[in-house]
């Protein structure tokens, strides 16, 4: 009942190639593994497929799933939310993460306060990728951000890309981007020391760390149909695990 096309579907669903690229950036140190069971004959009460993502040090289960109350298939976590897009925790490539998600002395102003966001150090003028799909909500100057792009991702989730050189031609308020087309240039506009881009996420208006997130939460299963794969997912826990390099 699994397509045997299903892992590079799986990837398509979540990644999109860069610009002019045919090879998905991800973070530096990802790995997916899929691990699944094949099934001769299709059963309705057993749907569900484990895909293990390896995102650096933290390991995502998702499981592909067909709702039993509306046919379709789709891709979940182990808690029933429906995964979007991977959101890229690297959107420069070949980037050096020079600063994390916390708190630390800042550079400039000499106190410790909260850095929201991760630093990717690059020349200035190398390329900025779009984390995922979405609406591009600002492009300006922002004080100590300096020149910055908002884009908005739906479902609460939003990623601002700081320190630009310049932006992207044709990107404002209002456009639609891809994951991995080019919004804008390293620089080191605003309060910084080096270039380098200050990449921030937030969920609900709440910043978080761009290294915890991986995908964008689509919402979640309810009532009977949330009953219904938590029984397909602990009857998936009681198969062993393979693991297939992808
Ligand atoms: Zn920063």
């Amino acid at each position: 009942m699994i397509a045997a096309n299903s892992e590079s579907a799986a990837i398509d669903h979540f990644v999109s190639p860069p610009e002019g690229g045919t090879v998905a950036v991800s973070g530096p140190d990802d790995r997916v593994k899929l691990s699944y069971a094949q099934e001769e004959t299709a059963s309705p009460a057993s749907s569900a497929f484990d895909m293990i993502v390896k995102l650096g040090n933290n390991k995502v289960d998702v499981y592909r799933y067909r709702d039993p109350d509306t046919g379709r298939s789709g891709y979940f976590d182990g808690k029933g939310y429906r995964l979007g897009q991977y959101l890229l925790r690297n959107p420069v490539p070949d980037a050096r993460r020079t600063s994390g998600f916390g708190t630390r002395r800042h550079p400039v102003l000499g106190y410790s306060r909260m850095h929201a966001g991760v630093d990717w150090a690059a020349p200035i003028g190398t390329p900025i990728y779009a984390a995922a799909d979405g609406v591009v909500k600002s492009v300006g100057k922002h004080g100590g951000d300096g020149k910055m792009t908002v884009i908005d991702h739906g479902h609460g989730y939003e990623s601002a890309y700081s320190h630009q050189s310049r932006f992207a031609d044709g990107i404002k308020a209002g456009v639609t981007v891809h994951q991995g087309e080019v919004i804008g240039y390293v620089g080191k506009s605003g309060l910084v020391t080096g270039p380098h881009l200050h990449y921030a996420m937030s969920v609900n208006g709440r910043k978080v760390d761009p290294m915890q997130v991986h995908f964008i939460r689509e919402g979640r299963l309810s009532g009977t149909a949330l009953a219904k794969f938590e029984k397909a997912v602990a009857a998936d826990g009681d198969k062993a695990h393979t693991e297939a390099g992808v």
